[in-house]
């Protein structure tokens, strides 16, 4: 009997219902299995508690590619991109740093704390921008492997060589800075005023087990200046409806397109003959088969959990074995029965519609990073703060608020392992320390969701709760993300693909490691 699908996609992470789009619109029979009840993965929206809705895990957008949103026509599938225009960092003396959406506030801003930063600041943001400019071609790039003669991976390199020589020398030295130092020494030869710096770190540090002293962690924060929305760099923004409205516009697309997705589909394992790939096992004990499986979960689970490691090279599997995760991340989400009233600037002004972080001093967050290291969550956290019915009043019932609280550090190898009563200290941790600054917080909690990377590893699947699939760490990028020879798409086994976030270019709600997956497959096919 004829296969029913050409193509089996094994999770609907918004990686997997990206691939799946593509390859539907070019006329293939898709199939996407997805282990939980919502699809989406780490961009999910769920009703945590009656009337709240929380963007669970992943909670702004940014990085999504223009090209998906123009090509699956998202907006037509129900994307709407709200601005987050602003950060602020509320400071220990009562003062904040305030970051606005418009520049001319910015610049007032920072020269009020130092003449000298405001200057620099202008500067910096140019440099930064062609600096996402000269990466942001290698995001759309199938990596070539440097070691490899075949014309096709020569043609790349060239490709590659020829683009960054068309930087110029200047911004050449400047990218090759960012992608060796801390983001600490970057920024320090930047600025004076040291709550910017710690809030301009903190972008370096984000998803990842180092402190804004590591080298490595200033090409994190050139990561996160990537990010565009239609077109205008360096901007975040909200989804209305939460992100898993992004997955849900994306799956809609994809069925558009002709894919089937089918939910609570847990899938075993994928079912190989002659080093060729036949279909997949459910956990249910039943098989589909079909010439082509796309897995859009993380390196260990494509690799490790999925195949027999005897159908794969030891030294693939020995490099997914190395291949870092350590999850440092977790998460606090509140519904709200009052708006916090923070110290710095009363009342319900504009700071709500945008970020608060507590992000103080880059000592602050060196310190955070040590709790970590040494195998405790952090007792002050580095917190990134959002208010989504602030944009969205629809994410709550009217006069009540949801709260986002992203935190780092929570290592997910914490000394004696995580409990439930680890688990309350942790968001105990978190509120004792956002309250410090709107000191009202506490009696305005209403419920409170508390995830450790062990809760967020539970519940998408993502491994020790990393939320990249793997850290973005140079050693773990590009040509070598997942693993040397194997970052382009394929896999040892023919006929079997992986599309997630641990291919390049990594992780983030971003789409890119979908779509060139899905380019690989329709090209072999
Ligand atoms: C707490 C947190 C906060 C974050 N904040 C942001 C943010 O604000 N902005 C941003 O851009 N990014 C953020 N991220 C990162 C971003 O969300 C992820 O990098 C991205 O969503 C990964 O997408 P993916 O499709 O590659 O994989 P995933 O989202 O990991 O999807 C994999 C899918 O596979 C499914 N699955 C697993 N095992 C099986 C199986 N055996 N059978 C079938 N299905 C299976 C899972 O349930 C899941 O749906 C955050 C992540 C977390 C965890």
């Amino acid at each position: 009997m004829p296969n029913a699908f050409d193509v089996i996609i094994i999770g609907c992470g918004h990686n997997g219902l990206v691939g799946a789009a593509y390859l539907a619109r070019a006329g293939r029979r898709v199939l996407l299995l997805e282990r939980r009840p919502v699809v989406g993965g780490a961009a999910v929206s769920e009703q945590v508690f009656p009337g709240f809705t929380f963007s669970v895990f992943s909670y702004v957008v940014s990085l999504l590619r223009p090209e998906i949103i123009r090509d699956l026509e998202l907006p037509r599938h129900g994307l709407h991109i709200l601005p987050l225009e602003s950060t602020i960092t509320p400071l220990p003396n009562g003062d904040y740093l305030g970051l606005w959406g418009d520049p001319d506030q910015t610049h007032r801003e920072i020269a009020r704390h130092s003449p000298r930063d405001a200057e620099a600041s202008i500067e910096f943001g140019r440099l930064m921008h062609h600096m996402a400019m000269g990466v942001k071609p290698i995001l759309s790039m199938v990596p070539p492997d440097p070691t490899s003669l075949s014309p096709g991976d020569l043609r790349g390199l060239l490709r590659l060589g020829r683009h960054f020589r068309g930087l110029g020398p200047e911004r050449f030295h400047a990218l090759y800075k960012l992608m060796t130092m801390s983001s600490a020494d970057y920024l320090d030869e930047w600025f004076e005023f040291d709550p910017l710096k710690a809030t301009k770190s903190a972008s370096g540090i984000i998803g990842t087990f180092m402190g804004p002293r590591s080298p490595g962690t200033a090409y994190v924060l050139l990561h996160h200046y990537m990010g565009e929305i239609d077109g205008a760099f360096r901007a975040w923004g909200f989804a209305k409806g939460g992100t898993g409205a992004i997955s849900e516009a994306i799956a809609s697309a994809a069925r558009s397109f002709g894919a089937t997705i089918r939910t609570e589909a847990p899938v075993h394992r994928v079912l190989v003959r002659g080093g060729r790939v036949l279909g997949v096992a459910l956990e249910s004990g039943e098989e589909v088969l079909a010439p082509v499986v796309v897995s859009g979960l993380d390196p260990r689970r494509t690799f490790l959990d999925l195949v027999e490691p005897g159908e794969l090279p030891s030294e693939l599997v020995e490099a997914v074995r190395r291949f870092k995760f350590r999850g440092s991340s977790g998460k606090v989400n509140l519904a709200l029965g009052a708006l916090p009233d923070f110290t710095c600037l009363r009342g319900a002004g504009a700071h709500l519609r945008g970020a608060i972080s507590i992000s103080p001093s880059v000592d602050y967050l060196e310190r955070a990073y040590d709790d970590a290291k040494y195998g405790e969550f952090s007792r002050r956290p580095y917190l990134d703060v959002i208010l989504p019915s602030m944009i969205d009043p629809g994410m709550a019932p009217a006069g009540k608020h949801v709260m986002s609280i992203f935190v780092q550090y929570a290592p997910y190898h914490l000394n004696g392992g995580w409990t439930d009563a680890k688990r309350e200290a942790f968001g105990d941790a978190v509120i004792d320390t956002l309250a410090e600054y709107a000191p009202n917080l506490k009696s305005a909690i209403l419920h409170r969701q508390v995830l450790t990377p062990a809760d967020i590893e539970r519940i998408t699947g993502l491994s020790e709760g990393n939320i990249f699939q793997g850290e973005l760490t140079l050693h773990q990028l590009f040509f070598l993300r997942p693993a040397p020879a194997w970052s382009r798409y394929r896999t040892p086994i023919r006929g079997y693909y992986q599309c997630g976030a641990g291919t390049h270019p990594g992780g983030g709600i971003m789409g890119a490691s979908g779509r060139l997956a899905a380019g690989v497959v329709l090209r072999d096919t």
